[in-house]
């Protein structure tokens, strides 16, 4: 994957206007994603969790905005314990107990998109199952204490990256967050590793989507032949925790908000 660090004037600062109108592209979003993570539990399949989050964005008047995004066939992306993110949403696949299950949701409300995900566990599991999810649920929040006008935007992925080794597990590299706007992915890349102090200054006005993905065991990741799914390369359990953020003068609002677990 290419990376680079743009400059500020890639990086499209949002309106008042815009800002309004991506609450409620966030807001639909957040209420897709708590839809599909009370729908997960042994025995559903990851194509009726699908179906449940198109309703629930087109009933709010809302596109999913993964639907046909570069020919992607679903209306969420569903990744099932070592997948770790672009998981196929299949009648085929049905949740087991003790599965953890990624969901990864998009809404476009009048032209503008929200972005955010949560791992849902199916039923019972074991005490380190359940660490990786909160581990990968709290680095989000350590990483957007950082998420200030005047710091960078490595200050955030340091910080996420600096938590989730503190507990043992790793950060996925080949993968990254991004900016959100009037595109689903927009300038700036928001790496979750990384030593602080690089990439472009954060400025009000800015929308930027914070997801760790957070992996039991190595970093490395890898492609399935379906073009999409992407798996850890150990075959151990991946996690994932995503919000769209805007940059203000104070704290970090989040956009998506709400809690999705
Ligand atoms: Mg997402
Ligand atoms: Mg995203």
């Amino acid at each position: 994957m290419q990376r680079y660090w743009g400059l500020n004037n890639m990086i499209k600062i949002k309106s008042q206007r815009e800002i309004e109108l991506m609450r409620e592209a966030g807001r639909i979003t957040k209420a897709a994603l708590i839809a599909a993570g009370q729908a997960v539990r042994p025995g559903v399949s990851t194509r009726e969790i699908d179906a449940i989050v198109r309703k629930t964005i087109e009933d709010a008047g809302a596109k999913p905005s993964f639907l046909n995004y570069r020919g992607f066939p679903g209306s969420a992306c569903i990744s099932v314990n070592s997948q770790v993110i672009h998981g196929i949403p299949s009648a085929k696949t049905r949740i087991k107990e003790g599965d953890i299950v990624k969901v990864d949701v998009g809404a476009c409300y009048r032209g503008y998109h929200g972005d955010s995900a949560a791992t849902y566990a199916a039923g019972e599991v074991a005490p380190e199952v359940r660490k990786l999810i909160e581990v990968t649920r709290q680095s989000f929040y350590e990483g957007i204490r950082y998420a200030r006008k005047g710091l960078r935007i490595s200050d955030i992925s340091h910080a996420v990256q600096a938590y989730v080794e503190q507990n043992g597990f790793s950060v996925v590299r080949d993968y990254l967050g991004h900016g959100v706007g009037a595109s689903l992915h927009e300038d700036p890349e928001v790496p979750n590793y990384g030593t602080p102090g690089r990439g472009p200054r954060l400025i009000p006005g800015m929308v930027i989507a914070v997801e760790p993905m957070v992996n039991q065991g190595d970093y490395h990741v890898r492609a399935l032949d379906d073009g999409w799914t992407v798996i850890t390369a150990d075959n151990k359990l991946s996690a994932h925790y995503e919000n769209t953020i805007l940059i203000t003068e104070g704290e970090p609002e989040i956009l998506t908000a709400g809690e999705a677990i």
